[in-house]
């Protein structure tokens, strides 16, 4: 007999009912309940390629000057522009050439009056030289090419002061704040690091996410398929979902549905996660090992959330044994369920720890191809496909099957489609928000815009 049938037996003598409130929470009042629980994480100096997508802690305040000295912009001649005022294609100004600087070379280089230097992109531009005139703009190549060499230069174009030099602190001054604390660290701010010389930028610490499935129904994948069994997939979308939020997810296992095996994941779990995150067990009938597990080691709440999919929904804290309490977050176990609550839940809970604005998914507003049904006054979150027509107007199809068990649909999808619980139905060609999942691609963008103009 397994734990479960066990343990309806016990209670056979009890109505089946759950002790915890049974009031509905709107998705609203159950993110609100579910953020109290979280607070931002603690800032480390981060390696740089870590550092992606995460906060910056402090103001980055440059100790250098970038570029760090004048240097040329172009390939070309460094000179004084006051030396070819008179150049021109069909009367060049000859120069001497009395000096070559590169890249990387030390800056101290001098060009005497009425002299030229050969001066590479990024060479730092020799002292007494105003101008680079690069050389598209001299007779270099007929030199060049000519192999008589380059003892004298035509240049064949006057030049401003300043033309083709990039000043020292063009970019960035010493001592300015170049990026300030909250910033997100994009590839841009990496680059923008490094050119300072960092190689660690002071950041929100990258919250870990434990995942945990719940029941003896489940193998991992890459196991041979068993009679009866499914594939583990909860962990799968929901790390994969964990990721693309920010966070380091760590799969810790299949828990069997009694409360050794799921204590004994939990336990492992809290050692570093910063939030726990189950799969299944919240639904009617089998809650009952998540709960007691989790009443023993912590707190925990059951909500009903007056959503479709993902109604169930297991909310609380865990005290791990040094003392700090990990919030635990218990989805359903249908896979869209999962996948739809973490959405709803787990984003912004990662969020609210990464130090980022509790910004929304996207939404644009889009015209139903197929109809969404409200069957029971919940919040319907309709897994559509939003496409642009020719005329640039967004539609949305049903992504396929419905069913919270079916992933096909999730996986087809592009967006959620919002019926909100007082609508019964939303007909073929009824304007509907939907949230994006991700945001759109080329061709939704330009008719979002051109809808907007
Ligand atoms: P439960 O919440 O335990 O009642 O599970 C609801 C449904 O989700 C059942 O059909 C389970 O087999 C399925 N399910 C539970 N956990 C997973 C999982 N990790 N991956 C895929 N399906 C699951
Ligand atoms: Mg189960």
């Amino acid at each position: 007999m397994n734990a479960r049938r066990q343990h309806q037996h016990r209670h056979a003598d009890r109505p089946h009912r759950h002790h915890y409130d049974a009031e509905m929470l709107s998705v609203e009042d159950a993110r609100a309940r579910i953020l109290g629980h979280f607070s931002q994480l603690a800032s480390a100096d981060v390696p740089l390629l870590d550092a992606i997508g995460l906060t910056l802690a402090t103001d980055l305040i440059a100790s250098i000057d970038v570029p760090p000295h004048d240097n040329s912009a172009m390939d070309g001649y460094a000179l004084r522009s006051a030396d070819i005022t008179q150049a021109s294609d069909s009367t060049p100004v000859q120069l001497p050439v009395n000096a070559t600087v590169a890249a990387g070379d030390a800056p101290g280089a001098t060009v005497q009056p009425g002299t030229a230097a050969r001066i590479m992109t990024g060479a730092p531009v020799p002292i007494g030289a105003d101008a680079v005139v690069p050389f598209e703009d001299t007779d270099e190549l007929e030199r060049t090419n000519s192999e008589t060499g380059n003892a004298t230069i035509g240049i064949k174009l006057a030049a401003e002061r300043g033309d083709n030099i990039r000043p020292a602190g063009e970019d960035i001054q010493s001592g300015e704040v170049v990026l300030p604390a909250g910033t997100e660290l994009t590839p841009g701010a990496i680059g923008v690091a490094a050119s300072l010389g960092l190689t660690t930028a002071p950041a929100i610490r990258r919250p870990s996410v434990a995942i945990i499935s719940t029941g003896d129904e489940l193998i991992e994948p890459g196991q041979p398929v068993q009679h009866g069994k499914i594939y583990n997939s909860n962990a799968y979308s929901i790390a994969a979902l964990t990721k693309s939020f920010g966070a380091t997810p760590n799969i810790v296992g299949i828990a069997k549905d009694t409360v050794d095996s799921l204590v004994e994941l939990l336990q492992r779990a809290m050692q570093s996660a910063d939030m726990i995150v189950t799969s299944a067990g919240v639904s009617k009938g089998d809650y009952d090992v998540v709960k007691d597990v989790l009443a023993r080691h912590g707190e925990i709440a059951l909500w009903s959330v007056r959503m479709r999919p993902a109604k169930p929904l297991a909310f609380g804290t865990l005290n791990a044994p040094d003392g700090r309490k990990v919030p635990h977050l218990g989805l359903p176990g249908n896979p869209v369920s999962a996948a739809v609550a973490f959405e709803q839940f787990g984003l912004p809970a990662i969020r609210k720890m990464m130090g980022k604005p509790e910004t929304r998914r996207p939404t644009v507003m889009a015209t139903l191809d197929d109809p969404v049904y409200n069957h029971d006054g919940r919040r319907v979150y309709a897994r559509v496909h939003v496409y642009a027509t020719p005329d640039g107007d967004l539609r949305a199809a049903s992504a396929g099957n419905q069913s919270s068990g079916a992933m096909t649909s999730m996986a087809r999808a592009n967006g959620l489609a919002i019926c909100q619980h007082d609508v019964a139905t939303m007909p073929a060609g009824a304007e509907v928000r939907v949230e994006m999942l991700g945001w759109p691609n080329d061709e939704l963008l330009a008719a979002v815009l051109h809808n907007a103009n």
